[in-house]
């Protein structure tokens, strides 16, 4: 595989909990970015690094955006840290083309939020309960290898309403054991770039050790891809064409006056 065919994804923690609690430390050691990092880079195609909210500027530089194809995003406990110049980056470079997937409690990020635009609120509960994730899309790319649903044994619960957009793509539903149903999967574009949000991925859960899991992310990073990437920019047009003078008053209405309508 060539240089500039490899997808360069960049991902991101903030690696809180894998610090201050052994139970997530169990799980994820080295926290839960090196887990999806390594996965990702199983594969010929795809290029990952990591980057978390310790680092300066959160380890998203103007250099490392310029260099990521797609960002994935897992924060929780540590949304209101996160630099509001580091969030408006990640915006314009998503509005260029670059892909962003938003993983789990990444729904209440600021960028997710900046992104959409709605609240994002949902309802949650955490009883290690059964989760279905039904897949709606066999023919989208996010769910090549993927049967009809993938099944967690013990998650915690998201609920709807979730406050988002309508999805320009509902690509998983989920159902809960304790009744709940949620959008578990959904794709949209802002600007030149794609969005992919997935449910799965609470910390105290081994969710990103799950190869199905892992496949759906794979997945969604080669749909995030970007097809283009422009800088944006408003500027005054000259016609493509010979526009004929219109030297004449026009009203209020901008309709030109004629002498019986004048006076
Ligand atoms: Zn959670």
């Amino acid at each position: 595989m060539s240089k500039s065919e490899t997808i360069k994804v960049t991902v991101w923690n903030e690696f809180v909990h894998e610090q201050e609690h052994d139970a997530v430390k169990k799980i994820y050691p080295d926290g839960m970015h090196t887990v999806i990092a390594d996965a990702l880079n199983q594969n010929d195609d795809i290029v990952a690094r990591t980057a978390t909210l310790q680092e300066p500027e959160h380890g998203l530089t103007e250099e490392v955006l310029a260099q990521t194809d797609v960002l994935t995003w897992w924060g929780h406990a540590a949304h209101d840290k996160v630099d509001d110049e580091v969030v408006a980056r990640v915006q314009k470079r998503v509005l260029e083309g670059m892909g962003l997937i938003c993983l789990h409690s990444a729904h209440f990020s600021k960028i997710f939020r900046r992104m959409l635009g709605t609240n994002c609120s949902l309802k949650w509960r955490e009883v290690a309960e059964k989760e279905r994730l039904w897949n709606l899309e066999p023919g989208h790319p996010i769910t090549q290898g993927i049967g009809q649903y993938i099944e967690l044994p013990n998650t915690e619960m998201y609920g709807e309403r979730f406050d988002i957009p309508t999805p320009d793509k509902l690509i998983f539903v989920s159902w809960f054991e304790g009744g709940e149903v949620f959008r578990s999967g959904c794709c949209w574009e802002r600007g030149h770039g794609r969005i992919f949000y997935f449910r799965p991925g609470h910390e105290t859960y081994p969710i990103f050790h799950n190869a199905e899991v892992i496949k759906v992310i794979t997945n969604a990073v080669r749909w995030a891809k970007p097809r283009v990437q422009i800088t944006d920019v408003c500027p005054n047009s000259k016609p493509l064409e010979t526009i004929s003078p219109k030297d004449v008053d026009f009203g209020s209405a901008g309709i030109e006056q004629s002498s019986d309508t004048v006076g």
